[in-house]
Order: structure tokens, then C-alpha cells, then sequence
């Protein structure tokens, strides 16, 4: 096991995120690890979403929070699949699944949610990350 993966650095700020590698291992839902990120590390939502969301995709933690967050965008930019927020236009958007949004805990759906970082605005798309 590499002794450092857990380490990573949010917003200039090296984070020793064992813990939440534990939780990863163990097949933790998301939910519960966001609810760590705000409350054990005090990470602001902003980062909160950010990491979950990452760690919901790759199932592993970024040695630096925002070159992962960069390359993200990167790559959902190339295949044309960042939506934009109707409320305030960011295009800073994550994805809820599975009953959860990140920062509000249970919703009741199981149906995809989009998720404005910027503004909190939620709403249910036809195509979750493919626009409106
Ligand atoms: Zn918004």
C-alpha cells in the first residue's frame, strides 16, 4: 500500500485524509464520506463536493484537490458535457445520486440530481451532466 496516498493538498493545504481512505476501502457510500470531509476536516462544501465527487468517480483520493478538479473540467469540457446552472449560469456543477445530494443529506429519489456549487441550485436534467 502506498504510505501516501491518502495526503492531499485542497485549495494550498496538505489534508491527511486517512480516514477517508479507510471509509473508501471499506466500500463506504458517498454520503457519509461527504458528511466526514465537512465535519471531521472542517473542508468548506465548495472542496466537500468537489472531493466526493472525484472520489465517486475514481474511487481513490487526488494528491492535489485541484489540478484533479481542473483535469475534470478538462475533460468533461472536451465531450461537451458540462452543463451550465439555470439559476446562475456557473458552470461549477456536480451530480447527486442515489437519494443523496451532497450538502442536504437524503433527498428521496434515486434519480440523478444536478448540483450548483456556486449557488445551491438543484434541479433534475433529461441528461444529468449533459445540459438541460
Ligand atoms: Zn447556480
Amino acid at each position: 500500500m502506498d504510505k501516501n496516498k491518502y495526503y492531499c493538498r485542497i485549495d494550498g493545504t496538505i489534508y491527511n485524509l486517512k480516514s477517508i481512505q479507510q471509509m473508501i476501502d471499506s466500500g463506504e457510500k458517498t454520503g457519509p464520506i461527504y458528511i466526514s470531509l465537512l465535519e471531521d476536516y472542517k473542508l468548506p462544501e465548495e472542496y466537500a463536493d468537489r472531493l466526493t465527487y472525484y472520489i465517486y468517480e475514481n474511487n481513490s483520493i487526488p494528491a492535489d484537490l485541484d489540478v484533479a478538479w481542473e483535469e475534470i473540467l478538462a475533460k468533461n469540457v472536451e465531450s461537451r458535457n458540462i452543463p451550465s446552472c439555470p439559476n446562475c449560469q456557473s458552470n461549477n456543477i456536480t451530480v447527486a445520486t442515489r437519494g443523496y445530494t451532497f450538502s442536504r443529506g437524503i433527498w428521496g429519489s434515486n434519480d440523478p440530481v444536478n448540483y450548483c456549487v456556486k449557488c445551491g441550485y438543484k434541479w433534475e436534467p433529461r441528461h444529468p451532466l449533459k445540459g438541460l
